[in-house]
C-alpha cells in the first residue's frame, strides 16, 4: 500500500514568486504582485498621483523689485 504524500500542503502557484515592487517582500497571491494591501495601496497612490500629475510650472527667477517689508 503506497501511501502517497497527500497534498495537504499549500498548493504553490505556478508562477514564480516575485518580490513586492514596493518593499521587496515575497508577494502573496491575494495581493499579487504585492505582498500586502498596504503595498498595493501605496502603488495605487503612486499611480493616481501620476494620473493626476500636477503640471509643474517652472517659474523663472524673475528679477523684480524686492521690496523689503517696511
Ligand atoms: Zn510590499
Amino acid at each position: 500500500m503506497t501511501d502517497k504524500k497527500k497534498s495537504g500542503a499549500k498548493i504553490e502557484p505556478l508562477r514564480p514568486k516575485r518580490p513586492c515592487p514596493i518593499c521587496a517582500t515575497p508577494s502573496t497571491r491575494a495581493f499579487f504582485p504585492f505582498c500586502s494591501r498596504r503595498c498595493a495601496d501605496i502603488d495605487l497612490n503612486r499611480w493616481l498621483k501620476g494620473a493626476y500629475a500636477i503640471p509643474v510650472v517652472e517659474e523663472d527667477d524673475v528679477p523684480g523689485e524686492d521690496e523689503p517689508p517696511a
